[in-house]
């Protein structure tokens, strides 16, 4: 079945997936782990839509291309359109939701992409690269400086973070992104990982957490 946005409730989302922007190296502990820089300033890259599945039912990976990386990340619904430079109140107006997302990366092939300056989008844009769970309304949210994203493997705590760690906050990120390029309803922010990334295996048994308001298990087939 072809993705579609949902509120955690099963109501749909009236506008289509767009595409999905991505941060990386937006927690200072994750980019020490991979022995990368912190940037000094924000690192954009696109996932097309068409690398977007649910979680629901589990989801399918390309092992025969190398390690594949999970990536937990608070992912932002877009509900507007936002261009130009967008004040904070126009980006805090445009957000629908909230929801706990996957950022699947192909590490090894990113890793030599990387060393050869080249572009990430092999690792980054394969059908799959891109687990989202349903949206919580962004109304449930007081603080987006205190938004919590967890990911357990197994009965295994692997990625525990808060955006209050985020080196780029969720709404100067996206009124960044904005000023680079438009964004449009129904496009998907992913806000960085946490410290904690690593690999996945087949039968690898996950749930996604923005603790105490989403909880989603799903696992890899
Ligand atoms: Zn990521």
């Amino acid at each position: 079945m072809s993705y579609q946005h949902q509120y955690v409730d099963g109501t749909r989302v009236h506008f289509p997936l767009g595409k999905v922007v991505c941060i990386g190296r937006n927690y200072a502990e994750h980019a020490k782990e991979l022995n990368n820089p912190i940037p000094t300033e924000p690192l954009l890259f696109i996932k097309p839509g068409s690398c977007v599945v649910e979680a629901a039912g589990g989801f399918a990976l390309p092992f025969d291309r190398g390690a594949v990386h999970y990536e937990a990340e608070i992912a932002v619904l877009l509900g507007k359109s936002l261009s130009t430079r967008p004040s904070a109140e126009e980006v805090i107006d445009a957000i629908s939701g909230f929801a706990p997302a996957l950022d699947l990366t192909l590490r090894d092939l990113q890793s030599k992409l990387k060393e050869k300056g080249l572009p990430w989008e092999l690792s980054k844009s394969f059908d799959g690269a891109c687990v989202l769970t349903p949206f919580v309304p962004a109304s449930t949210f007081p603080d987006l400086t205190d938004i919590g994203i967890r990911l357990t493997i197994n009965g295994e705590v692997r990625q525990d973070g808060n955006s209050h760690l985020m080196l780029n906050p969720i709404v100067p990120m996206i009124q960044h992104m904005a000023a680079m390029f438009s964004l449009q309803a129904g496009d998907v922010i992913l806000t960085g990982t946490p410290v904690g990334v690593g690999p996945l295996e087949q039968g690898d048994e996950l749930v996604l957490e923005l603790p105490g308001v989403s909880r989603f298990e799903t696992r890899v087939l």
